[in-house]
This record gives C-alpha cells, structure tokens and sequence, in this order.
C-alpha cells in the first residue's frame, strides 16, 4: 500500500542500494543515447508523436463506446470481460477464478496493473504461488524488494550482487556473468512454465474494433505464460485501448525505442480470443483512473503507454532510484498518476519531487505536458492538503518574496541587499559553504561585472539608442 509520508523516507531512498545511483546513471546516459538514434533522428518522429497523443485524445473522449466495443468483441470470441473498479474487486476476482478452478501456482507475465493491485500478495494469502517470469522481475522477487523502474526493474543491482542472490536463494553457484546469470533463470523458470495451471498478463493495447490486444516483449516468457497453461487471465487498464488495429503499428514503432531503444521489440503477441481446449478472461481495471478521466486537465495522464523513458530522463530520479516514490510508478509518470490512482491526499508530497525542468514532457512520445501537470497538481494537493512550507520560516521567507516581487522598485530594492549580501558573505565569520548540505558543495555565485541582467539591458538599449540617433 502507498504511504504518502513513505516519500523520499530514508528506507524508500533508491540511494540505500549501493550500486544503485550509478547503475541508474550509466543506464540513463546509455537510454539518452539509443533514443537519440533510433527516434529523434528519424525525420517523422515529431509526426508520429502527434498522431499518438492525438489517437489516445480521441481514445480518452469516446472510452465509454469504445470500452463497450472492446468489451462485446472480446466476448463473441468466447472471452469472459470482468470490469473491477478498485484493486479489491480486480484481486477478489482472480481470487474467485482461482479458487473456483484449482489453481495452485501461477506464472506471471511483467504487468505494472498486477503490481499496483498487489496481486501476489493477494494470491500468496489464499496459498498460490504466483511466480514473476520476466527477467528483472524475477530477480527482483528474488530480492524480495519492490523494481525500480517500470520497464527494468533490476535496474539498480549489479551482475555481482544478481550472482549472490542466486546463489542465496536459489542455491546456484556464484557466477557474475550475464550469460550464465540468465541461463540459470531460463532453466528454473521453464519448470514453472510447464507446471502452472495459470498464466497472468498485462495488455499493452487492447484493440476496440476487433476485440483483440497486444502484449511486446524480448524473453518470450510473455509467450510461454500465457500458452503453457490452459488459464490465462489478462489484467487491463481501462485507458490501455486504441479505436483500431490501423494505429498499432505507430505504437509498436514507438513504444520500444521509447522503453528500451530498439527499433522493435523481438516479440509482439497479438491475441484474438483462446486456443482450443483453453480458457481467456481480460478484466478491465480502473482503480482511480476514471477520477483521472472526470477532469479534463488531468485526463492526458491517460494518454501513458508506460515506456518508461520520462523516468531515465528525470535529473530527480537518477539521483534518487524508484523506490524514493514509495509506489510502483516512480519518477515523472508516478508523480502524475499516483495522485489520481489513490487519491491526491493520500499522495502526499508526490507532486513536488520535481525541479519542472520539464525534460520528461519534451521526450514523452505521447505528449504528456508532464511538468504542467505537475504544477496544477501541486495547486491541488496545496487546495486539499494545506501548503507544505509549514514552518514559520518558510511562510515568512515566501511572504516576504511575495511582497518584494509586487513591484519593480520592491524588486530592485531587494536585488540591492542580494548583491550588498553577495559582497559581504565571504568575510561573514559563518560562510556560505558552512551553512549546511546545499552550501557546503556549492560556492557563492560571483556577481557579474556587467551588473545585473536589468542594468545590461538598459545599458545595451541605451548604446543602440545613441548608435541609432549617431546614423
Ligand atoms: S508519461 Fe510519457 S514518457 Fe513517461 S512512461 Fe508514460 S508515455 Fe512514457
């Protein structure tokens, strides 16, 4: 469950992992790159961005006839649709499905829905064993801790501590090596694979026109967990829908060179109802999102198809991890939807884990205006929740600013004392670098012999003025 206070809390600090900020730093400067080469130097990337954010702009303006199309396509393909508005009615279902057909243990494909329900937990208590089958989510598992990022959630362990924790848990030999590393959990997972009697899955796009939805992967345990057993339950967002399969192909295109930098990914499954002898059931998950949907300057939140690329991009992310959010969105996306999946007073501080350089709304391929969001949920949470510069300090400090920024004169007036204080702090006996975190790996800034920007300017208005009047 998300605790709002959990936020930035030194157990939640993705910094608490040793290898953890360079690890995300080196694999932020490696995904800046791929994306540079395999979107922004195509010459219609601006135009596919446009195309998707205006399909998932019609999407979100007609998601009631459209869920409705999906919901009686999927069902005349023999799919059983469940619709669970909160995480209790979603979990309570597979719970029911479960229990109803004897299933003991469960392969689970990467589904970010499954996490934000906590599914596993849910079957873990009625004694089903559910079983992450991606990779990064198998190890993390493992570790017993929460994934870091949303496409690669091992992101923050090195190959070394990835070789202990097998060795730990699993009783393998010590190995560091990649190779090795996965071809051990290639052999332990394929025994689960043949032995589940249940498969669970996301849905990166549910098709309305013909009932049909796609699932992108590179391992092929998306395959294997949704065919090996004769169950397979696919957990749905109920924003994850395009009107037609005319635009899967700009969202197959997009989405992993916007997740992982390659062009495709090596596997796109596309269902269209149960194999013979086999079962399907897709429930529709909306657990706050139609808070999201009710108003209409939050509702492109809706427009995510979960790529990840805002989070790498994120300067506040790569210093502090995933786990610094406290829920399974981190980053820019968890900023903006976790207010609205659990509520904006539960979300505490959330909003504000932000510097508004707004690199996430210019690389976001769906055109989310990510930073403005922010702002109008920062306004909001301040609405409900009260300000959060509680202290005397602060609001007197914000007073203050608030007053002496009313006027040009207040204005100069307090850039008169700024650059007065600039001149007088080194010889202070308490100096700058000694005031505390911030100040002490930082120097003063040295006050530009040009003066201000203003006396700049006027004094560059006044040259051309005279220069003009000389011609
Ligand atoms: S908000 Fe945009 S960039 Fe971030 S995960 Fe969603 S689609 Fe990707």
């Amino acid at each position: 469950m998300y605790n709002g206070a959990a936020f930035l809390s030194k157990e939640n600090k993705g910094l608490v992992e040793p290898h953890g900020p360079a690890a995300l730093a080196e694999s932020s400067e490696r995904s800046a790159k791929q994306n540079l080469e395999v979107c922004w130097s195509l010459d219609s990337w601006s135009d596919w961005r446009q195309t998707a954010h205006d399909v998932k702009r019609y999407t979100l303006a007609h998601l009631d006839e459209l869920l409705e199309k999906f919901t009686s396509k999927l069902e005349e393909k023999g799919v059983k649709v469940l619709w669970a508005k909160d995480a209790a009615e979603a979990n309570s279902y597979v719970i029911d499905i479960a229990k109803e057909r004897g299933v003991k243990t469960v392969v689970k494909a990467k589904s970010m829905v499954s996490e934000e329900l906590e599914l596993n937990h849910a079957l873990a208590d009625i004694d089903v064993e559910a079983l992450e089958t991606d990779l990064g989510e198998y190890i993390v598992q493992l570790s017993g801790k929460r994934p870091t990022h949303i496409v690669t959630p091992a992101l923050h362990l090195s190959a070394t501590e990835i070789g202990e924790l097998f060795a730990e848990k699993l009783g393998e030999e010590f190995t560091p090596v990649h190779e090795e590393l996965t071809a051990i959990a290639r052999r332990r997972l394929r025994e689960k694979f043949v032995a589940a009697d249940m498969g669970v899955s996301g849905i990166n796009f549910g098709i309305a026109e013909t009932g049909s939805f796609a699932l992108v992967e590179n391992e092929g345990n998306i395959g294997l967990s949704t065919s090996s057993p004769k169950l397979h339950v696919a957990l749905m967002g109920m924003e994850k829908l395009i009107p037609s399969a005319e635009y899967l192909p700009l969202f197959l295109n997009m989405l992993p060179r916007m997740g992982t930098g390659q062009k495709l990914t090596s596997y796109v499954h596309l269902f269209n109802g149960p194999a013979e002898g086999c079962e399907m059931i897709v429930i529709i998950v909306d657990n706050g999102r139609s808070r999201a949907l009710a108003q209409p300057e939050f509702r492109k939140v809706l427009h995510c198809i979960r790529c990840g690329v805002c989070m790498t991009n994120c300067p506040v992310y790569r210093h502090v991890g995933g786990w610094a959010y406290g829920w399974v969105y981190p980053g820019p996306l968890g900023m903006i939807l976790t207010p609205h999946l659990i509520g904006i007073e539960q979300a505490g501080k959330i909003p504000f884990a932000s510097s508004l350089c707004a690199a996430c709304s210019e690389i976001c391929p769906v055109k989310i205006d990510i930073a403005h969001q922010l702002v109008k949920l920062r306004a909001k949470s301040v609405e409900t929740a009260g300000s959060p510069a509680r202290s005397f300090v602060d609001r007197l400090t914000w007073k203050f600013f608030s007053i002496a920024m009313q006027t040009g004169f207040r204005f100069r007036t307090l850039m008169w004392f700024v650059k007065l204080g600039m001149r007088v702090a080194p010889f202070l006996p308490y100096h700058p670098d000694k005031l505390g975190q911030w100040t002490r790996g930082r120097d003063l800034p040295q006050i530009p012999k040009e003066g201000t920007f203003r006396e700049w300017w006027a004094k560059r208005k006044k040259t051309k003025n005279e220069d003009s009047n000389q011609k």
